[in-house]
């Protein structure tokens, strides 16, 4: 297998937390080739606005030869003309149709709510397909592209990331009263997928989706949640706040021949440069990456310690209760990890 793994540190926290995660992988001496390349916003304002992208083209040279990719957060300029987001650029480039997201919590931070599911998001098409338009003075439309193809790839994923996992529901999550066409793909798709694979499957409309999460998130403990993208992108950042902080999710987003691994978080530039990131979200990310790669050891090592400092609460960041900086609460977590390993 290629070790070789791209490591984009990114814009505003991006370089703090991406520290944080090579210093843990480091202390669980990783094999992985670790090859550190420029991109996002920061660096397309150095160079002086040129590129049509936040991606260098030595940046898109190294990702060609490696195995996978490590993103930190990265800042996307909200202005029509600006590049588009990194991660939608590299998910479409990749074709990485599935961005995954555990959702589970930590006894220490959520006291009394015990949830465990996972997300699946379609991150090739639906509304970031990017396609935009104006259609007169003051009025613009955008597509929302939904394919079969898109669907079945999907959806096969999150029913074999279940049975894997001993889970027995799929839960697709859609607006297929209003968006008959291109949600009725996706559902058909999802009863598919979950019927092939013998497990149960629901639908539940987006809207009540969010209130659901809100009354009664437990319900969907042991399901994969599955949805278009924006959909899921707004849903498992729900899910995120449930667990505490955005600052504990960690993803991935996963095609045939590549894989990238990030923290669900942005680039968070109202804490940026204060050493007050929570670590934990990229930490968790390379640990999968490094399973992804080989080494399960390394993995379980890594999610192990995290859970034993998040849930010991004394080397944390503040967004979860504590006081310790990022590089202090990331040298508990490699500490802890690289200790278990010599065990
Ligand atoms: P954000 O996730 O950066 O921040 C939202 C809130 O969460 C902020 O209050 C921030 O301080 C807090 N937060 C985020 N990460 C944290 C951490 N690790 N520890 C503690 N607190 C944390 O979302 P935003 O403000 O909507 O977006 C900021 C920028 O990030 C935008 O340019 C956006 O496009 C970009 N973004 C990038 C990605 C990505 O690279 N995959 C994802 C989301 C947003």
């Amino acid at each position: 297998m290629n070790k070789k793994a791209a490591v984009i540190p990114g814009d505003g926290i991006g370089p703090e937390v991406v520290g944080a995660m090579l210093e843990v992988l480091r202390s669980c001496n990783t094999g992985i080739e670790i090859i550190e390349c420029e991109a996002g916003s920061e660096q397309w304002e150095r160079n002086g606005r040129r590129d049509s992208t936040y991606i260098p083209e030595a940046t898109s040279q190294v990702l060609g030869e490696c195995g996978a990719c490590f993103k930190g957060p990265t800042t996307t300029i909200p202005e029509p003309g600006a590049p588009r987001s990194v991660a939608v650029t590299l998910r479409q480039r990749f074709e990485l149709y599935a961005n995954v997201r555990p959702v589970r919590t930590y006894e220490r931070i959520t006291p009394g709510r015990d949830l465990d599911f996972v997300c699946f998001r379609e991150a090739t098409e639906g509304l970031y397909a990017g396609v935009e338009s104006d259609v007169g003075p003051g009025a613009a439309i955008a597509i929302r592209k939904v394919t079969r193809r898109g669907c079945d790839r999907l959806l096969d994923a999150a029913a074999r990331w279940a049975v894997e996992r001993g889970m027995s529901r799929m839960v697709a999550i859609t607006k297929r009263n209003i968006l008959k066409k291109t949600d009725g793909i996706f559902w058909e798709s999802a009863r598919r997928a979950a019927g092939a694979a013998g497990l149960g499957v629901d639908e539940i409309y987006i809207d009540n989706m969010a209130q659901q999460m809100v009354l009664r998130p437990e319900q969907f403990n042991g399901a994969v949640l599955a949805s278009t993208n924006l959909f899921m992108d707004i849903i498992s950042e729900l899910a995120s706040g449930l667990a505490g902080s955005i600052g504990l999710i960690y993803s991935a987003n996963i095609g045939d021949a590549f894989a990238m691994f990030e923290a669900a978080h942005g680039s968070a530039p109202d804490i940026a440069g204060r050493g007050a990131a929570n670590p934990a979200a990229a930490i968790l990310s390379g640990a999968w990456m490094a399973g992804h790669m080989g080494e399960a050891d390394v993995r379980d090592a890594i999610f192990s310690a995290a859970e034993q400092v998040i849930n010991g609460g004394g080397a944390v960041t503040a967004d979860i209760g504590g006081s310790a900086t990022t590089s202090q609460m990331s040298a508990a977590i490699a500490g802890a990890a690289a200790a278990s390993l010599r065990r």
